[in-house]
C-alpha cells in the first residue's frame, strides 16, 4: 500500500513523468547486468502501521477489509468512511509529517545488500519529487543506500527504460497489483514477486495475477529472485 492507493484516480497512466525521466537518465546503470527494481511502501518500509498510529491522533482508524485507503479510513465517533478528498488530504498529510519515519522491513537492507552483489537495485516509489530527497536521507538513514526514483502513476514504464538500460533479466517486487500487471504488459519477461509486508493486509489481498511469487519475507524474497537471476544468466 503507498500513496499512489490513494492518488490513483488523480493520475494514472504508465507515461513517464519528465521528472521520473530525468532520474533514471541520471542514474549509473551499464548492462548488461541484471537488475532489481523495489517499490517502497508496505515492501521495504511499513506504511499501513504507521498510517493507523498517524489516523487514531485524528480521532480516525483504517478498516482492513480490502486493499484500499478510499472507503477504509473511518471516524472512531460513529465508524462512518471519510470522504475521497479527505483521504486524499490526509494522505499528503502524513507524507508531510511522518515519511522520515516509516519503519524498515525486517530484513530488506540485507536482502537488497545481497541482491546488489552482482544486480543494479534501484528504489521505484510513487511519491511527489519533492519528497525524494527527503526519502533518500531516510532510507540511507536507515541503512538503504541506492538509487531512489519518484514515479507518478503506474510503474510499467519507468521499468521498462530501466530494463533498456540494463540489458539483463529484471526482478520487480511491489505490493500492488495493478503495478505488477503493468510491469507483466512493459516488461514480459521479468519476473514479478507480490510483496505485501503487513499480514493483515496480505490477509485481504489474494495474489495478484501477474506475479510468479508472493511473499511478506525478504529472506525468501532474495532467495527467489537470486533463482531467477542464475537461471536467466546461466
Ligand atoms: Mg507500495
Amino acid at each position: 500500500m503507498n500513496s499512489s492507493t490513494a492518488r490513483k484516480r488523480r493520475s494514472e497512466s504508465s507515461a513517464l513523468a519528465p521528472f521520473t525521466q530525468e532520474q533514471i537518465a541520471d542514474l549509473d546503470i551499464k548492462g548488461p547486468r541484471p537488475l532489481v527494481v523495489s517499490d517502497a511502501d508496505e515492501v521495504l518500509v511499513r506504511f499501513a502501521e504507521p498510517l493507523e498510529r498517524f489516523l487514531s491522533e485524528r480521532d480516525l482508524y483504517l478498516d482492513i477489509v480490502d486493499y484500499r485507503l478510499v472507503g477504509n479510513i473511518r471516524r472512531q465517533s460513529d465508524h462512518s468512511p471519510v470522504d475521497q478528498d479527505t483521504v486524499f488530504g490526509l494522505i499528503d498529510d502524513f507524507f508531510e509529517k511522518r515519511v522520515d519515519h516509516l519503519p524498515l522491513v525486517d530484513g530488506a537492507v540485507e536482502a537488497l545488500e545481497s541482491l546488489a552483489r552482482h544486480a543494479d537495485v534501484v528504489i521505484l516509489t510513487n511519491v511527489p519529487n519533492a519528497y525524494r530527497d527527503r526519502r533518500i536521507q531516510a532510507f540511507q538513514s536507515l541503512g538503504l543506500n541506492f538509487p531512489v526514483v519518484a514515479n507518478s502513476g503506474l510503474k510499467g514504464g519507468a521499468v521498462r527504460v530501466l530494463a533498456d538500460l540494463a540489458a539483463g533479466p529484471v526482478a520487480f517486487v511491489d505490493d500492488i497489483d495493478r503495478h505488477i500487471a503493468d510491469v507483466a504488459t512493459t516488461v514480459p519477461d521479468s519476473y514479478r514477486i507480490h510483496f505485501v509486508a503487513d499480514p493483515r493486509l496480505a490477509a485481504v489481498c489474494e495474489r495478484a495475477p501477474h506475479s510468479h511469487h508472493r511473499s511478506d519475507c525478504w529472506r525468501r524474497t532474495s532467495e527467489a529472485i537470486e533463482k531467477f537471476l542464475e537461471g536467466a544468466t546461466g
